[in-house]
């Protein structure tokens, strides 16, 4: 009976566990939110960066651990 609890449990975990950043694909700032259109329900989600204008289904995400640490092993010095 607890099982679907704890699955629900572990998806919630999981989605909090990864606080991606989402950056602009144009001018690469942190700038960018989800469009607060009324037809969200008409067209996919929509990202807009407050930096350069940026409006699109595109998006960015950089995960700063993951990179370094792909940069030691892309470093065979
Ligand atoms: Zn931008």
């Amino acid at each position: 009976m607890g099982t679907i609890a704890n699955i629900r449990d572990i998806l919630k975990t999981l989605k909090h566990k990864k606080p991606a950043q989402k950056f602009c694909p144009r001018c690469a700032s942190p700038k960018l939110h989800l469009s607060s259109s009324l037809d969200y329900w008409l067209t996919p989600q929509t990202y807009i960066c407050s930096e350069c204008g940026y409006q699109g289904q595109l998006y960015m995400e950089l995960e700063e651990e993951k990179e370094q640490e792909e940069k030691k092993t892309n470093n065979p010095t």
